[in-house]
């Protein structure tokens, strides 16, 4: 039986990163993402409060949590602005994440207390030009060489802190006949001969998250930084995403809570007719549609990351939750801009940048295009049960 209530820990995290978004954040967040720049002043303080080590064992100097705290961590992150939450979200859950499934106690050592603390940010590289949804088609190829060290030549495209990290995670075919079971991760150091940033992209939002190329050119790596069997590096990446996913559909709760929260405090405020907007029944219908979508979102979320705390399989859970909340928060914010009225459609009032924002969480991890797919195989499968009890 799954608890919806949040205990006394959960609440006390909920309300500390409530306060630390609404002090630190909420501030400065346009400002960063009018002048699209990545916010490196606050990586500090997020590694301070534990917030950049939430998948790490406190042994390597994580604040380990559960994935139902990280999910109420990104959501409320995100309900402030979709930049820091995405920093957050990708640095722990697949940079910092892929190390602590794959990396060797040496590699854990190494890398993960940096990472934890923030002194070191992360990125994990699986996108390329060529190659998005069908990861198979990629073509970044590392070589093994005959003293049994690796050369990674190719190119990776939309990036999380590209440009900004120090410890990357990128994958490499290492076995091209294999298709996405050909392929092994690797972890390499800004700095590494070859390996560069190339250039920054320029996004519809999310304008304070760095995001940019990669170029690898005959990049020399001995063969301590494999992360994980050669070969494994897609398997280990699905296991990722599963629990990645339900990140992002935390990250879209809470850029459409903030969309409607902004809304509901604007139809009581701002007058038509001679009455508040929130009188009207046609804005009334906009915010019950929107609240209702959110619970229903957030039901969705807590279910899987509960599941996942547990130890089981969520592929199914994780991927329903993320297309649901995707869909959500893109109706939530849109419905908020047009509570605004004229004022929704300037960069005045943070709703359009919520809207802007959410559409990423529709495309990254796996499109809801893919998420359908992964969705109705496992139903087609026969092996998922749903909380109906029908298969
Ligand atoms: C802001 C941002 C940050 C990102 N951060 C990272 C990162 O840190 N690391 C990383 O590796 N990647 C990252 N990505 C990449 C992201 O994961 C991919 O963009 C995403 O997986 C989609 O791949 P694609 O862009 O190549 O689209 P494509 O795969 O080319 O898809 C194009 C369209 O076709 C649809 N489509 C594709 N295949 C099918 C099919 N079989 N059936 C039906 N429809 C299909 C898709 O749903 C989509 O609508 C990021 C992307 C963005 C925009």
């Amino acid at each position: 039986m799954i608890d919806f209530e949040l205990g006394p820990e959960l609440q006390l995290l909920q309300q500390t990163i409530r306060e630390f978004a609404r002090s630190e954040i909420l501030p400065h967040c346009a400002r960063w993402n009018e002048e699209e720049r990545f916010p490196h002043e606050i990586i500090p303080k997020l590694g301070a409060l534990g917030l950049l080590g939430m998948t790490v064992p406190e042994r390597y100097g994580g604040s380990e949590m559960s994935l139902q705290a990280v999910a109420l961590v990104v959501e409320e992150l995100a309900a402030v602005d979709g930049s820091v939450a995405i920093t957050v979200a990708s640095h722990n859950g697949l940079c910092c994440g892929h190390i602590v499934l794959a990396g060797t106690e040496e590699q854990k050592q190494r890398y993960l207390p940096d990472l934890a603390s923030g002194r070191v940010l992360g990125a994990w590289a699986l996108t390329e030009p060529g190659s998005g949804s069908d990861a198979a088609a990629l073509r970044t190829r590392a070589h093994r060489l005959p003293d049994g060290s690796w050369s990674l030549s190719g190119t990776k495209t939309f990036i999380t802190q590209g440009s900004v990290a120090g410890t990357y995670v990128i994958m490499a075919l290492t076995t091209p006949e294999r298709r996405q079971h050909g392929i092994t991760a690797f972890i390499v150091e800004k700095g590494t001969p070859g390996f560069r940033p190339g250039r920054v992209i320029k996004k519809m939002g999310l304008h304070a998250s760095d995001t940019t190329e990669l170029e690898l050119e005959d990049v020399r790596l001995p063969d301590s930084q494999r992360l994980g069997e050669v070969d494994r590096g897609f398997v280990d990446t699905l296991k990722i995403l599963d629990r990645g996913r339900i990140t992002i559909a935390a990250m879209a709760l809470g850029l459409g809570r903030g969309a409607y929260e902004a809304a509901l405090s604007y139809a009581r405020q701002r007058h038509a007719f001679g009455r508040p907007l929130a009188q009207h029944q046609a804005i009334q219908n906009m915010l019950a549609d929107s609240a209702t979508e959110l619970e229903a979102a957030r039901l969705l979320i807590r279910r899987a990351a509960w599941m996942h705390d547990a130890g089981q399989r969520v592929t199914l859970q994780a991927a329903m939750a993320k297309l649901y909340a995707a869909r959500a928060a893109m109706r939530v914010c849109d419905r908020a801009v047009q509570i605004h009225g004229g004022y929704g459609y300037t960069r005045e009032f943070p709703v359009e940048r919520a809207l802007r924002d959410a559409k990423l969480c529709e495309i990254g991890e796996g499109t809801n295009e893919v998420q359908r797919i992964v969705i109705s195989r496992q139903l087609l499968s026969g092996g998922e049960v749903l909380v109906s009890g029908v298969p």
